[in-house]
């Protein structure tokens, strides 16, 4: 199998598997960076992703357009949420765009941040900043993601962070690997949960900066760290796949 091969199977698992874990629903979607030309990347066309399947994967370039000009299928409308994210960090390997509903308070609150409170989640890192979209393009916009303009301002507001909430939209997440990914997205919504849950129990302890950082000095994709991909692609009926 090629590296192409096998990273357009990782697309098609990744999706099975964000869709039987409720990080993807109907909308939403996942993305790799090509493994052998940095300047391009693997999406689905426009599929929801419990339904993605290999002949769904179109390869674009960063700026959103289809590699093959004779592309003709509908594309998904916030595909520069990824050529924004991968033109701006050489590091990321796999990106995310998720309207998971556990996270969206934490993308429109004054007052409370969305943090690192359990240990699964401990390398999403200190820092998870809050995109809005009309600080930039104006109160009139649809919040969606639809233009390189939009795609790149998102990106500059992740910065070097793993993820980036998008005010009353959803939010980003990026791996170093797709495993690195896939695992720390299905844990990202049962954060929010726990965090939300604590809160109305009164004070709460999030992680520590200590925590934090040895957390996110585990290798991505350590044995023990990929045992949930075999898992999570197995329930989601992708053995054949592997
Ligand atoms: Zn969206």
């Amino acid at each position: 199998m090629t590296p192409v091969e096998r990273t357009i199977r990782d697309v098609v698992i990744a999706n099975r598997i964000l869709a039987l874990n409720n990080v993807l629903d109907a909308y939403g979607h996942v993305s790799m960076r090509h493994p052998e030309r940095p300047d391009r990347y693997f999406l689905a066309r426009s599929v929801s992703p419990a339904i993605v399947d290999i002949g769904d994967i179109v390869e674009f370039h960063l700026d959103g357009t289809p590699v093959d000009k004779d592309e003709r299928r509908p594309l998904y409308l916030e595909r520069f949420i990824h050529g924004g994210v991968y033109e701006k960090r050489e590091d990321v390997k796999a990106c995310l765009h998720s309207h998971a509903d556990e996270i969206l308070p934490f993308s429109i609150s004054k007052t409370t941040r969305l943090r690192p409170v359990i240990h699964a989640v401990g390398d999403i890192g200190e820092n998870i900043p809050v995109w809005d979209i009309a600080d930039k393009f104006g109160d009139d916009t649809t919040l969606l993601v639809t233009n390189m303009d939009h795609g790149r301002d998102l990106a500059m507001c992740l910065d070097c962070n793993r993820m980036a909430l998008m005010r009353g939209h959803g939010f980003v997440c990026v791996g170093r690997s797709i495993n690195d990914l896939v695992r720390i997205s299905v844990y990202i919504p049962r954060n929010a949960r726990t965090q939300f849950a604590a809160m109305q129990m009164g004070e709460y302890k999030a992680l520590s900066r200590g925590e934090i950082e040895a957390r996110l000095a585990l290798d991505p994709d350590a044995p023990a760290m990929r045992r949930g991909w075999e898992y999570w692609a197995k329930e989601a009926g992708c053995e054949h796949l592997l």
